[in-house]
């Protein structure tokens, strides 16, 4: 299909992505048609059984084989059009605190009203090259305000020391940035509604490595619903970033005898960003 806007529609589309742009909605993808998405991307694909723990999740077997869905590259025209807070800032540490003042005090979701305390937006080196990408808070994030602060954080503390790095020097964000009542699963929408700020934030941050901990981050950063076994051990492309997945911390605090598996990826993505391997794992 051509793709020849007259000027009526372009004024109507411009109105229109003001309106998201409002709404701190930046990125805009072209979709499949939705025959196509049905048939390519179950209903399992993210975001889905709402009360399941992550830990308990890990290892389930998805309702269909991993598909992966294209994402269509953005449309420089809108881009353009409508340039986001942080686009032409060049110190990431300045851009990351407008993309924090663009998302507010967010009500874009219900988790807003829905007993989350504050917004975990993400923290770390503003340059890092490697970025840790988990679920969502939980209860102690949420009354501190950062992630991975709980057990499953202290583990992954544990896991950036066995790499020989420090927490500093990683970004640690979450694909939402507030808590789901009860921890349950990231519906759907509000991973659609949230994640454009941690798109903003990658952008930003431009790591070399992702590493997405657990099956939801996986599935949601990468639209492939797959079990963690077809995720783990190789590199997907995260629109042009080494992305790899490992299990999630809590996960591991539930199953310690993986976290030799996760020392295996960790290793991996050690290898890619040419560090030394140190001869011992996490603890
Ligand atoms: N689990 C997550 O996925 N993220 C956190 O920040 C804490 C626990």
């Amino acid at each position: 299909m051509p793709h020849i806007l007259d000027n009526q529609l372009k004024r109507a589309l411009a109105e229109r992505i003001r309106y998201y742009n409002e709404l701190g909605i930046y990125d805009f993808y072209r979709r499949e048609p939705a025959v196509a998405r049905i048939s390519a991307v179950p209903d399992a694909a993210t975001c889905e059984t709402p009360t399941i723990q992550p830990e308990q999740r890990e290892e389930m077997t998805p309702r269909s084989k991993a598909v992966a869905v294209p994402v269509m590259p953005k449309d420089d025209l809108f881009e353009v059009a409508n340039p986001k807070p942080e686009s032409g800032v060049d110190d990431p540490a300045q851009a990351l605190r407008l993309i924090r003042e663009d998302l507010g005090d967010c009500t874009r979701c219900r988790l807003h009203k829905q007993g989350r305390k504050q917004i975990v937006f993400g923290v770390g080196n503003p340059k890092a090259d490697l970025m840790f990408i988990g679920e969502a808070p939980g209860a102690d994030e949420d009354q501190q305000g950062e992630p991975f602060v709980g057990r499953a954080g202290q583990l992954l503390n544990n896991m950036i020391k066995a790499m020989g790095l420090q927490r500093e020097d990683v970004y640690i964000a979450n694909i939402i940035k507030c808590r789901p009542p009860g921890n349950r699963t990231p519906e759907r929408d509000e991973c659609e509604t949230c994640s454009p700020f941690l798109m903003r934030q990658i952008a930003v941050i431009k790591p070399k490595v992702i590493v997405a901990l657990g099956a939801v981050a996986a599935k949601t950063l990468l639209a492939i619903n797959a079990p963690m076994s077809e995720f783990r051990g190789r590199w997907f492309d995260f629109r042009g970033t080494k992305l790899a997945v490992t299990y999630h911390p809590a996960f591991l605090l539930r199953d310690p005898r993986q976290k030799k598996e996760t020392w295996k990826d960790l290793q991996m993505v050690m290898k890619e960003l040419g560090m030394a391997i140190p001869a011992k794992g996490a603890e």
